[in-house]
């Protein structure tokens, strides 16, 4: 039985031009799986009892089942969601306030069951790797927020996505650009690439794709000032060393008005010196690029602490003195462990 959210625009015309369906038809399909949320075919309802009963015979809409969610006291959302083979993955909703004072949401969104990467902050990698998640079911996390925000007439619209859950999105590269192809598609989930963010530890290949492809802005989390602390930090995002990785985003293809973002999460004692961010600013000066610094929080079993706050604020003070956009962001959903897989960790260990 094949998953229709798995299907691609191409993928879909081409099942119903087989079923002897008008072209038209696809795009109905189409409409009532990724505009109208559609859970069964019966719903369908401008398309004919006959196709329908042949599209259920051939295939099933299959969406992840909502296992847990987590409002914390700051509106942050969590929803811990099983995959039809019963593995878990983690999606959260941010709320923030746009330009226009407008209440806005954020969606962070996993692309793997667990992360090979082994970053040493972080409940996933901790885990180890499972799979590659699927188009479906990757977007399928999209779909269950945007019906649990459509609930509630008061809840703001989800506006961005970020590519920055479990897993290294670059390790699942056809995925993520079917993805983003479908998210983009007018007649569909319709997202611009400028509301789309990838978050990557830095996969070389992958990066050269993503950026010829330009369907999403680019994040990088770098983490550290040095190669060797890199490699302290991120063992395996360090096989490129950083300097090559720097000399590479140089050259990355960005649209208009586009800046690369770095991301920077501040450990205590390990990263957040008067001197790292001199270092980190000089690696950054040549690029056309801003930076997010994150305050790490603590979470069970970790090596690390969270940096003394008067360090963070003269580590922003000196990049800013550098002429570097560094912007503090908050950590948001700390009552509700919205970190990235730690809610997925404590269900793991529960069972
Ligand atoms: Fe994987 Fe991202 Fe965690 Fe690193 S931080 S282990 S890339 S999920």
């Amino acid at each position: 039985m094949t998953d229709i959210l798995n299907c691609s625009y191409d993928e879909l015309k081409t099942m119903m031009r087989d079923l002897g369906e008008p072209s038209f038809r696809a795009d109905q399909v189409w409409q009532w799986l990724w505009q109208k949320g559609a859970r069964s075919f019966d719903a369908m309802t401008n398309v004919s009892k006959a196709t329908r009963a042949s599209l259920a015979q051939r295939c099933a809409i299959c969406l992840p089942a909502v296992e847990k969610v987590r409002v914390s006291s700051d509106g942050t959302t969590k929803f811990l969601l099983s995959l039809q083979d019963g593995e878990l993955v983690e999606t959260v909703l941010i709320p923030s306030e746009s330009q226009d004072g407008k209440e806005r949401m954020t969606q962070c969104l996993s692309s793997q069951v667990g992360c090979s990467m082994g970053c040493t902050f972080c409940a996933t990698g901790k885990n180890g790797f499972t799979r590659n998640m699927t188009m479906a079911e990757i977007l399928g996390q999209v779909l269950i927020a945007r019906e649990y925000l459509q609930d509630s007439p008061e809840n703001p619209r989800l506006r961005n996505l970020v590519f920055m859950g479990m897993g290294e999105p670059l390790l699942n590269l056809s995925e993520i650009l079917r993805s983003l192809k479908t998210l983009h598609s007018e007649k569909g989930l319709n997202f611009s690439p400028r509301r789309i963010t990838v978050s990557t530890c830095g996969v070389k290949n992958g990066l050269q794709q993503l950026g010829e492809s330009g369907l999403a802005y680019l994040a990088v989390s770098l983490h550290a000032p040095n190669q060797e602390l890199r490699r302290a930090i991120m063992p395996k995002a360090a096989a490129w060393p950083l300097e090559e990785m720097m000399d590479f985003l140089a050259s990355y293809p960005l649209k208009a008005r586009e800046r690369l973002t770095f991301e920077y999460l501040l450990l205590g004692g390990v990263n957040d010196s008067p001197a790292h961010a001199r270092e980190l600013a000089k690696l950054m000066s040549r690029l056309k690029a801003k930076l997010n610094l994150i305050v790490y929080n603590p979470v069970e079993g970790s090596p690390y602490a969270a940096p003394d706050p008067q360090r963070v604020l003269e580590f922003e003070r000196l990049l800013w003195s550098k002429n570097i956009t560094a912007v503090l962001r908050k950590s948001k959903g700390q009552d509700i462990k919205a970190a990235c897989g730690q809610l997925r960790a404590e269900k793991l260990r529960s069972i």
